[in-house]
C-alpha cells in the first residue's frame, strides 16, 4: 500500500508550526517537510492575536532585562512554570523579533523609529512589541510567505485523526483530506505538533471554531499523558455576550474597568491594589466574576465596564483601531463615546502536551517519546505554569516553534525511515468515518457539542469545587455515551462534508473536557488560574508540582512531577515561591 512520506511532518499552520517550518529549511534545507492544517495556515487562531509579543528591548524602559522579564513570567505563573523553559524564552526574546523584522514582519514604530513597545498585565515594564492591534496577523502572513518560499510542501485543509505510536516510536499519522474525503497514511522520521488550544470546550471563548484540541485528544488516545489541564485561562474582557476578545492592549493603554456604583473595582482588592487593571488575567477575571456574583455587575447584569473614554479619539483610533471596529460590528458601540460590556472568556491552554526544553514530548516517567515533538499553545514546557501572561504566548510560539523546528531537523538529520504496516491504520480510519457517516441515531452534533460547552463552564469555570466538579464528570460519562450510540449526521457525503469534520472534533472536545475536569479535581488547592472555593489557598508543600492526566482504558487517572526551579540559583531572593499581590 502506498503511503505519503515526509522526513518530517509538521501538524498545525499557526505561528508555532510556520515558524518550525522555517527553522527546520534553514537548519537543513535537504529535509522533506510536510505541513497539514484542517485549515488554510493563514486562517489559524494565530492570525487573530491582538495586542503583542513581549521582550526585555528596552526601547520604552532602558531598564529592562531578561531576568526581570523572566521574573514576572514566574511570578505570574503562580510559580508554576519550570524555570529553565523561562530562562530559554526570556534570554532568546530580543533575538526573536530581530528575527521576525528580518523576515518581513512591519512591527509599529516609536517616533524614534525604533519598534514601540506598550505595557501588558503582569509585565513590570512595557515591553510588548506590537502592529497596532493585529500583531498575530502581521507575523503570520510572513511566516507563511516564507516557509511557501523554502518549499515546505502545505496539505492544508487535511485533517489529522490519528498519530501513529508503536514500538515506543512515533511514526507517522492518518488524515484525511476535506475536500475528497480521501484517507491517506503519512510516513514520517518525526512528527512535530503544533496544534494549538482548546477554546471550544467550553460556551464561551475567543477562540476560533478550529481551536478544539485535536493535538491533545490524539495524544491521549496514543496513551501519552496531558499536563495542568486544570488551568484554563479566562481572559477578563470578552465582548458581552458573545465573548469575542477585546485585547489587553487596551487596558495596557489606559483603559479602566467600571462596576454599577462606577467605581474603579480591581483598586477595592487587596491583591490588585496597585497595578490595578494591569494585574494579570487570574486575577482580574477574578475579581470581575466576583463583582458580578456580588451583584455589582451593571445594572446587576453578568457584566462589567471596559472605559477608554479618557484616552481621547486619536490614540483609540491609532493605538486599539481593531477593539473599537469590533466593538461597533459586533455591538453598534463606538467606545469613543460609551464604554463596552464586558466579561470573562475562555481564552488560553496554560497546560497541554508535556515536552522537555529541546521540544520533545515526555511521557509519564519524564522520558522523551522518540519521533514525537510539540510546540506552541498545545504543548506544556511549562513556560506559562498556572497562569499565562500576557504577550507571552506569541513569543512562546516564535522562540520554541524555532527551536522545536531546529531540534526536529537535527533528529530527522540521521534517523532512518521507520517501518510499520499502514494496512491496519487505514482500515480503522476508514471504518470509523464509515460508523460516523451511516450511524442511525438521534442526536445533533451542535446539540451535543451545546450541552458539554454548558456543562464544562458550568462545572468548571472560574470557580470551582469537589461537588460541581463530581457532578460535571457523571453527566460526561451520559454525554460520552450518546456519542458513541446516538449520533445523527445528516450530510451523508464525502466531499466537503463539515459535519463529519465536526463530529471528529467533538470527539477531541469530550476527551479534553474530561481530562481538564479531572485535572482540576485532583488539584486540591488554588493556585494561578485554578480556583477551588473548597481549597482556597495555594498549597506549595503538596502541588507544586505539573499534575499529569491520560487515558487508561475509558477512565482519566492523574499523577504529578516536580517543577523546575533553577532560577533560584541565579537569584534566590525574587524566584523563590512567595505569596503573588500586585
Ligand atoms: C483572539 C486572540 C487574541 C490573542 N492575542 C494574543 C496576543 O496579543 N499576544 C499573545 O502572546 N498571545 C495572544 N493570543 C494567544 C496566541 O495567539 C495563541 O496562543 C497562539 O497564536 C497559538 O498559536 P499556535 O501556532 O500554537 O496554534 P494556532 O494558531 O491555533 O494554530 C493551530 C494549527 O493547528 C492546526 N490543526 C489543529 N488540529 C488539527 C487537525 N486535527 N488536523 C490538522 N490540522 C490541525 C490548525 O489548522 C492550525 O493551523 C491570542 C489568542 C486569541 C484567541
Amino acid at each position: 500500500m502506498l503511503m505519503i512520506e515526509h522526513d518530517v511532518i509538521i501538524v498545525g499552520g499557526g505561528l508555532a508550526g510556520s515558524r518550525a517550518a522555517v527553522a527546520i529549511a534553514q537548519t537543513n534545507p535537504n529535509l522533506s517537510v510536510g505541513l497539514i492544517s484542517k485549515v488554510h495556515p493563514i486562517r489559524s487562531h494565530s492570525v487573530a492575536a491582538q495586542g503583542g509579543i513581549a521582550a526585555a528591548l528596552k526601547n520604552v524602559d532602558a531598564h529592562d532585562d531578561w531576568l526581570t522579564h523572566a521574573f514576572d513570567t514566574v511570578k505570574g505563573s503562580d510559580y508554576l512554570a519550570d524555570q529553565d523553559a523561562v530562562e530559554i524564552l526570556t534570554k532568546s526574546a530580543a533575538e526573536v523579533i530581530i528575527d521576525l523584522e528580518h523576515l518581513g514582519v512591519l512591527f509599529s514604530r516609536a517616533e524614534d523609529g525604533r519598534i514601540a513597545q506598550r505595557a501588558f498585565g503582569g509585565h513590570t515594564n512595557s515591553r510588548a512589541c506590537y502592529a497596532a492591534d493585529k500583531t498575530g496577523h502581521a507575523i503570520l502572513h510572513e511566516l507563511v510567505m516564507n516557509l511557501l518560499r523554502l518549499g515546505t510542501k502545505v496539505y492544508q485543509e487535511w485533517y489529522v485523526m490519528r498519530l501513529i505510536y508503536e514500538e515506543g516510536e512515533v511514526k507517522g499519522l492518518v488524515a484525511y483530506c476535506l475536500e475528497t474525503g480521501a484517507i491517506e497514511v503519512f510516513k514520517a522520521k518525526a512528527v512535530l505538533f503544533a496544534t494549538g488550544g482548546y477554546g471550544r470546550v467550553f460556551n464561551t471563548t475567543s477562540n476560533d471554531y478550529s481551536s478544539t484540541g485535536d493535538g491533545l485528544c490524539l495524544t491521549a488516545i496514543a496513551g501519552l499523558p496531558l499536563q495542568d489541564m486544570e488551568f484554563v485561562q479566562f481572559h477578563p474582557t470578552g465582548l458581552y455576550p458573545v465573548g469575542v476578545l477585546i485585547s489587553e492592549a487596551v487596558r495596557g493603554e489606559g483603559a479602566y474597568l467600571i462596576n454599577d456604583l462606577g467605581e474603579r473595582f480591581m483598586g477595592n482588592y487587596a491583591i490588585s491594589k496597585n497595578k490595578m487593571e494591569l494585574s494579570p488575567r487570574d486575577i482580574t477575571s477574578r475579581n470581575i466574576a466576583q463583582e458580578i456574583r456580588e451583584g455589582r455587575g451593571i445594572n446587576g447584569g453578568a457584566y462589567v465596564h471596559l472605559d477608554v473614554r479618557h484616552l481621547g479619539k486619536e490614540k483609540i483610533i491609532s493605538r486599539i483601531p481593531f477593539a473599537r471596529e469590533e466593538g461597533m460590528r459586533m455591538l453598534g458601540i463606538d467606545c469613543i463615546d460609551r464604554p463596552l460590556p464586558i466579561r470573562p472568556t475562555v481564552h488560553y491552554s496554560m497546560g497541554g502536551i508535556p515536552t522537555n526544553i529541546d521540544c520533545q514530548v515526555i511521557g509519564v516517567d519524564s522520558q522523551p517519546i522518540a519521533g514525537f515533538f510539540a510546540s506552541g499553545e498545545c504543548a506544556c514546557l511549562s513556560v506559562h505554569g498556572a497562569n499565562r501572561l500576557g504577550a507571552n504566548s506569541l513569543l512562546e510560539c516564535v522562540v520554541f516553534g524555532k527551536r522545536s523546528g531546529e531540534k526536529v531537523a537535527e533528529y530527522a538529520s540521521d534517523r532512518p525511515m521507520p517501518k510499520f504496516d499502514p494496512t491496519i491504520y487505514q482500515r480503522e480510519a476508514e471504518s470509523k468515518n464509515k460508523k460516523l457517516l451511516t450511524h442511525q441515531g438521534n442526536t445533533r452534533i451542535a446539540e451535543l457539542r451545546q450541552a458539554l460547552q454548558d456543562l464544562t463552564t458550568e462545572h468548571c469555570g472560574i470557580f470551582r469545587d469537589r461537588t460541581s466538579l463530581t457532578e460535571g464528570l457523571e453527566k460526561l460519562q451520559g454525554l460520552k455515551h450518546r456519542y458513541a450510540e446516538d449520533l445523527h449526521l445528516d450530510d451523508r457525503g464525502e466531499v466537503f462534508n463539515m459535519e463529519l469534520t465536526a463530529a471528529l472534533e467533538l470527539g477531541s472536545l469530550l476527551t479534553v473536557g474530561e481530562i481538564i475536569m479531572t485535572s482540576a479535581l485532583s488539584r486540591q488547592e488554588s493556585r494561578g488560574a485554578h480556583s477551588r472555593s473548597d481549597y482556597p489557598n495555594r498549597d506549595d508543600s503538596n502541588y507544586l508540582q505539573h499534575s499529569l492526566g491520560y487515558l487508561d482504558g475509558n477512565t482519566v487517572k492523574t499523577a504529578f512531577r516536580p517543577v523546575n526551579l533553577s532560577l533560584q540559583a541565579v537569584d534566590r531572593d525574587r524566584f523563590t515561591p512567595q505569596e503573588r499581590k500586585y
